[in-house]
Parts: C-alpha cells; structure tokens; sequence
C-alpha cells in the first residue's frame, strides 16, 4: 500500500513516448525519491526473500535489484543488453515488436547452476524481455521462482507469458 501510494505520487505518464500513440510509465521519479525507493524496494524485497541472488534488468531494474539485494543480504548481478558486458557472456536473442533484442549475463565469475535467482525489474508489458531474462537464467542452471515488478500495464499476455516461461512453479508479484 505504501509503495502503491508512493507510485501514485511520483510516477509520470509520458504521451507518444517511445512512439506515436504509447503512454510510456515513467518510473524514474519514484526512484529518485526517497519515500518511493524505499516503499518500492521494501514492497519487492519481501516476494524476493525465497532467493540468494538478485537479477535486476537493464536499465530500471538495476536500480530497484542492487536496493532490494541489499536489503536482504544478498548478491546482485545486471541482465544487460547485448554488447555491454566483457566476454565471456551467454546471451539470448528475442523478438520486440519492431526488430530483435539481446540480453546477456556473464558467463565466468558468477555461478548460476542451483542458484534461486528472482528477477527485478520496473515494468511489466508484452513480457518479452522477462520470457528472454527468465529462460536465459533457467539455461545457466538457474531456479527461478519469483519475478517481481513495481508496475504491470494493463491490456498485456505479460504475467500469463512470463509464468508459462518459467514452466509452472514460478510467479509474477507486483
Ligand atoms: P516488455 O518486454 O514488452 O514486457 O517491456 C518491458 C521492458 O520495457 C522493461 O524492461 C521496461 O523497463 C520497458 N518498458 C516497456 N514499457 C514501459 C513503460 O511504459 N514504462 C517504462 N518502461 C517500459
């Protein structure tokens, strides 16, 4: 309720943004408050708290992950665009709705195998981008149960998409 009250006060609505006839939910300003980032990472942090490793995405979601990880005492690793990281990485191509995407995650250095990872990020929309996230995460032996988001837009597959991604045991919290 108090993260709920928090985006209802800070949160902007951008007409036409990325394009012509899309209201874009700008995030940023409930982060860049104090109340907001606090009510917010409080709010996900609590549906994260079965994981030890916290995957934020690119680029909202490394924000809300780092605070959320923290708060629980645990580890963060960034779900990057393709071309950001240093090799070796292991990537997954997905379809947008004009053109591809690529996200990566480091392939050395960080174990995924057996790990329960929960994935972080600011919106939920086609879903798209936490399908890609959540298989990827999955493929480097990864159990992934909780995907937890400040908003979800209505009128999307998103939540039904990113569960079925998850093959069954995992759940969408907003
Ligand atoms: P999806 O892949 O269609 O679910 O889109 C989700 C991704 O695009 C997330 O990483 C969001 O940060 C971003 N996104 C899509 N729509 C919006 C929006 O209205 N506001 C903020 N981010 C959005």
């Amino acid at each position: 309720a108090r993260a709920r009250t928090a985006i209802e006060r800070h949160a902007r609505l951008v007409p036409d943004f990325p394009e012509p006839g899309v209201a874009f939910k700008d995030l940023t300003p409930v982060l860049a408050a104090a109340d907001g980032l606090a009510a917010v990472t409080e709010a996900l942090a609590d549906v994260c708290a079965g994981a030890d490793l916290i995957a934020g995405i690119d680029a909202r979601g490394f924000l809300l992950g780092g605070a959320i990880a923290h708060r629980l005492g645990i580890g963060v690793v960034a779900v990057r665009k393709g071309g950001k990281l240093p090799p070796p990485v292991v990537g997954v191509d997905y379809d947008l709705e004009y053109g591809s995407a690529r996200l990566e995650v480091p392939a050395s250095g960080i174990e995924f195998a057996g790990r329960r990872v929960a994935v972080v990020d600011d919106v939920l929309a086609t879903g798209g981008t936490l399908c890609a996230s959540v298989e990827l995460l999955m493929r480097m032996g990864a159990s992934v149960r909780d995907v937890a988001v400040v908003m979800e837009l209505e009128g999307f597959p998103g939540r039904t998409r990113v569960e079925a991604a998850g093959g069954g045991s995992l759940r969408v919290h907003n």
